[in-house]
C-alpha cells in the first residue's frame, strides 16, 4: 500500500520550491503577512496548503432575501444600498447595512461592533452569513461577511473581484480568516500557488492507486486541489474524507507501534490453563455467561495463553457483567500460579468488589486481599506482608496498589476498572515490572467504536453488547420543572416504602449568574420541608473524600434514606435498594453522563425510576427523549456524538490524547476508522520500526506529525 514512487512532475514549480519553506517565501505573502499568518499556525507552505476553506456556498446554499425567515440560519448575496451607524439608548452602536437582491431587501445589523462599517461601501456586493433575527423587522446579524465585488464608484484598492456565487456553477469558497487576513488574501496567495503546492504534495502520497480505489478515496493531490478550488460541491466531501483518512491512518499507526511495544515486543507471560480455578467457578456460577461475556473471555484467554503480553480494554455498558469477566481472566492467573490485582478508583469499590469476588470464588480456595490507603499500621504491613509472599492471590484496591513498598510475589495480570478515573501513568504503573504483567482496563461506561480506536489504539478491544437476560429497563422519563412537585411525591411514596433515592445536581452552590438548581442551596429547604421525617445526605465532589466514603457507605447500609448529590454518584456504586433518581437541569449532562448514572437505580429486584427535569425548552427535551427510547449505552454514546460532536463531548479526553483531529470527524467519518486500524497494524506487524525503505515515506509523516510528542502516549 505504500508507494514512495512520486507521480507525474510536470507543472511543477522550481525545486526550489518545497512544501516545508516558510511561507513567506510565497508568492502574495512577504514578511508582514507571514507574521499575521503565523499567529494562525500556518508557518510553512504545507500548512497554507492544508488550510483547506471551512465553507462553500454556491447557488444552491444562498438564500433569497426574500425568504429568509427568522428563526433561519442563511447565507445571502447581495448589493450595499445603504448604511450608517445606529446608536442605541444602552450605549451599544450597532453598524448596518441593507442589501438588495432580485427578491427584496434585507437589513444587516452588527451590534456593537460599529468599525464594521469602515470597510464596507454603498455599491459593495457582499456575502453574508447569519441568523435571521426580528428587531422592528427582520434582519440578518452576520457571523461573517466576505466583499464579493467593489461597486462602480469604489476606490482603487487590492481587493481582488470574486467569482460571484450568486451567479449558477461557481462556488464560492470561504476560509477560516482573521482580522488583518481578509478572505480575499487566501483565495489570492492560493491562487497563484495552488499549482505547484498540489504537484509537491504528490510526492507524500503514500496510498496506492488500487488501495485509493478500493476505499473511493481520490490522491493527496487531487483532494488538495478539490478542497481548494471545488470544480462542484459534491466533490468536496470525498475529498474531506481523505485528509480525515491520513489523519486517522497517522494515529493509528502511532497506536500501533505502541501496541507493538507494549504486547509483541514484551516477553509476557504464557499462563497455563490448569482449569482447577477456572472450572470450579464456572460450575459455582448461580448463571450462564452472555455470549458476549463468552467471546470477551475467549479473547482474553487467547491473549493470556499466548507468550505475548496482553494490552485489552474491555468495553461494555453498565450492567453488563465486566466484573465478572475480569474475576475469571484473574482466576487464569492465580491457576496458573501468578497474582491477579484489581484497581479500582475508590476504597469502597474496593470492598464492593472484594465482597463479590469473595462470593464468588468461596468454593474454591483462592486468597482475596483488599489494599486500601486507609488502612494503617498492623493492618497494612500484615496485607502487605501476604501480597509480597504470594499468599495473597487476587488483590483488589486502590492507588494504595500503587505505592511505595508494595510488593507483589508474582503479578501475572493487572485489572484497571473505570479506566478513565486513572491517569496512563497510574494505570501504568502497576504493569511496569518484570515479567511484564498483562493489562486488562475496562471502561465505565461505553463510547462509540470509533472514539475507542481512536483514543485507545493501542490497545485490543473486547466489547460487552449484550445484557444478562431478566433485566428490567429504567423507566426513564423527561419532565418540564413544573412537573416538580409531582416528581418529589414519587420519591416520597417510594420512600415510605423503605426504598432509597436520589437527587443529582449539576451544580454544588447556587452562582448569581445561573439559575441551575444547585444542590447545596436546595438541601436545606428539602430536609427541613418537602422530605421532613427523612434521614437526608448532601454529597459532592469538595467534600474531603473519607467523609464522602463515610456518607456513601451509611447510604449502602440503608441509614440515608435521600442522597443530594452532585455526579460523584456516577462510580459504580451498587445500592439495591435505591430505586429512584432524579436528576435537576439534566439537560447540562451529556447523554453517556446520564446514562451512566441511571444505571446506579434498578440495580435490585424492583423496577427502578429515572427522572430528568429538564429547563431549556422542548429542543432540550427531545435530546433526552433518546433515554427514555434506549437503554442500549453504545447506542447512546454515538448519538452524544453525533449531536454534540467530537469537540464538546470528548474534547478533553482528546486532547489529553494528543490526537488533535483537524479534518476528521469522529461521527461523519467512523467508517473510516477501523480500515485505518487494520492498515496501520499491517504496516507495523512487517515493519515494527518502520525501518524498510518503503516506509521511509511513512516515518517522516508520522515523525512530522507526532515527533517530538511521543512522551504523550508513553505507556512504559
Ligand atoms: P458492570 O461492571 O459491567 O457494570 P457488573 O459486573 O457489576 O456489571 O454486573 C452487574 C450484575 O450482573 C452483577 O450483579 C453480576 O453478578 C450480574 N451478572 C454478571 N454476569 C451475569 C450473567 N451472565 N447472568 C446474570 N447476571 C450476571
Ligand atoms: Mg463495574
Amino acid at each position: 500500500m505504500t508507494g514512495g514512487v512520486p507521480e507525474t512532475r510536470s507543472g511543477a514549480g522550481p525545486p526550489l520550491l518545497r512544501l516545508d519553506m516558510p511561507v513567506q517565501f510565497l508568492k502574495g505573502v512577504g514578511p508582514k503577512r507571514a507574521e499575521s499568518l503565523a499567529r494562525m499556525k500556518i508557518l510553512t507552505a504545507r500548512d497554507l496548503l492544508y488550510h483547506v476553506p471551512r465553507r462553500y456556498d454556491d447557488a444552491s446554499t444562498i438564500t433569497p432575501v426574500a425568504l429568509a425567515q427568522v428563526g433561519m440560519d442563511v447565507t445571502v448575496a447581495g448589493e450595499v444600498r445603504s448604511k450608517g451607524v445606529v446608536p442605541t439608548r444602552s450605549g451599544l452602536r450597532i453598524f448596518q447595512a441593507v442589501v438588495r437582491d432580485d427578491s427584496g431587501i434585507l437589513t444587516c445589523a452588527w451590534p456593537g461592533q460599529p468599525w464594521v462599517g469602515r470597510d464596507l461601501r454603498v455599491g459593495d456586493r457582499i456575502l453574508v452569513t447569519g441568523p435571521v433575527k426580528f428587531f422592528h423587522g427582520r434582519q440578518i446579524q452576520p457571523r461573517e461577511h466576505v466583499l464579493l465585488s467593489r461597486g462602480a464608484n469604489g476606490s482603487p484598492t487590492q481587493d481582488q473581484p470574486v467569482a460571484d456565487p450568486a451567479s449558477s456553477g461557481t462556488i464560492f469558497v470561504v476560509y477560516s480568516a482573521s482580522e488583518d487576513l481578509p478572505q480575499w488574501f487566501f483565495r489570492r496567495v492560493v491562487a497563484r500557488n495552488l499549482d505547484w503546492l498540489v504537484e509537491r504534495v504528490a510526492d507524500e502520497e503514500f496510498l496506492s492507486a488500487d488501495v485509493r480505489k478500493a476505499m473511493g478515496l481520490p490522491s493527496l493531490r487531487d483532494a488538495l486541489r478539490i478542497l481548494h478550488a471545488p470544480p462542484s460541491m459534491d466533490r468536496t466531501q470525498p475529498a474531506l474524507r481523505r485528509l480525515a483518512f491520513d489523519e486517522f491512518f497517522l494515529l493509528q499507526l502511532m497506536h500501533a507501534r505502541l501496541r507493538h511495544r507494549a504486547t509483541q515486543a514484551q516477553q509476557g507471560i504464557a499462563f497455563v490453563r490448569t482449569n482447577t480455578l477456572v472450572k470450579t467457578l464456572h460450575a459455582s456460577l448461580p448463571f450462564a455467561l452472555t455470549e458476549a461475556q463468552a467471546r470477551a473471555l475467549r479473547e482474553i484467554y487467547a491473549d493470556m495463553t499466548s507468550p505475548r503480553r496482553m494490552n485489552r480494554m474491555l468495553q461494555g455498558d453498565v450492567g453488563s457483567g465486566k466484573t465478572l469477566v475480569a474475576l475469571f481472566a484473574m482466576a487464569l492467573a492465580a491457576e496458573a500460579g501468578h497474582q491477579a490485582a484489581l484497581m479500582v478508583p475508590t476504597s469502597i469499590l474496593a470492598d464492593q468488589h472484594a465482597r463479590s469476588i469473595r462470593k464468588l470464588v468461596r468454593p474454591a480456595s483462592v486468597e482475596v486481599e483488599v489494599l486500601v490507603g486507609a488502612d494503617l499500621g498492623r493492618r497494612r504491613r500484615s496485607a502487605r506482608a501476604r501480597v509480597a509472599s504470594g499468599t495473597a492471590q487476587l488483590v483488589v484496591g486502590t492507588h494504595a496498589l500503587i505505592q511505595e513498598g508494595v510488593e507483589f510475589k508474582s503479578l501475572g495480570l493487572v485489572v484497571v476498572d473505570e479506566q478513565h478515573r486513572f491517569g496512563v501513568r497510574q494505570r501504568m504503573a502497576l504493569a511496569e515490572r518484570n515479567p511484564r504483567p498483562d493489562v486488562l482496563v475496562m471502561s465505565a461506561t461505553p463510547i462509540p467504536r470509533s472514539l475507542a480506536m481512536t483514543l485507545h489504539g493501542d490497545m485490543d478491544m473486547s466489547i460487552l453488547d449484550e445484557l444478562p437476560p431478566g433485566r428490567r429497563p429504567v423507566a426513564s422519563r423527561v419532565a418540564g420543572p413544573d412537573r416538580r412537585a409531582a416528581v418529589y411525591k414519587e420519591v416520597a411514596r417510594r420512600l415510605a416504602q423503605g426504598r432509597q433515592a436520589y437527587l443529582v445536581y449539576p451544580l454544588i452552590e447556587e452562582s448569581e449568574k445561573s439559575d441551575f438548581r444547585a444542590a447545596e442551596a436546595d438541601f436545606a429547604r428539602l430536609e427541613k420541608e418537602t422530605f421532613a421525617g427523612r434521614r437526608l445526605a448532601l454529597l459532592h465532589g469538595r467534600l474531603p473524600s473519607d467523609e464522602k466514603d463515610r456518607i456513601m457507605r451509611r447510604f449502602q447500609a440503608g441509614r440515608i434514606d435521600l442522597l443530594v448529590a452532585t455526579t460523584v454518584v456516577e462510580v459504580g456504586i451498587d445500592v439495591p435498594n435505591a430505586t429512584v433518581m432524579v436528576v435537576e437541569n439534566a439537560e447540562r449532562f451529556g447523554l453517556s453522563q446520564l446514562h451512566q448514572l441511571r444505571g446506579r437505580v434498578g440495580r435490585g429486584s424492583e423496577a427502578g425510576l429515572f427522572v430528568m427535569l429538564a429547563g431549556g425548552g422542548a429542543e432540550a427535551e427531545e435530546r433526552l427523549q433518546v433515554l427514555s427510547e434506549t437503554s442500549d449505552g453504545f447506542q447512546i454514546a454515538v448519538e452524544d456524538l453525533r449531536l454534540r460532536g467530537q469537540g464538546d463531548v470528548f474534547g478533553a479526553e482528546q486532547h489529553g490524547h494528543g490526537t488533535d483531529l483537524r479534518f476528521a470527524d469522529l461521527f461523519e467519518h467512523r467508517d473510516l476508522v477501523r480500515p485505518a486500524q487494520e492498515r496501520a497494524r499491517a504496516v507495523v506487524d512487517r515493519d515494527p520500526d518502520l525501518a524498510r525503505d518503503q516506509n521511509a515515506l511513512l516515518r517522516a509523516l508520522l515523525d512530522r506529525r507526532y515527533g517530538g510528542r511521543a512522551p504523550l502516549f508513553g505507556v512504559g
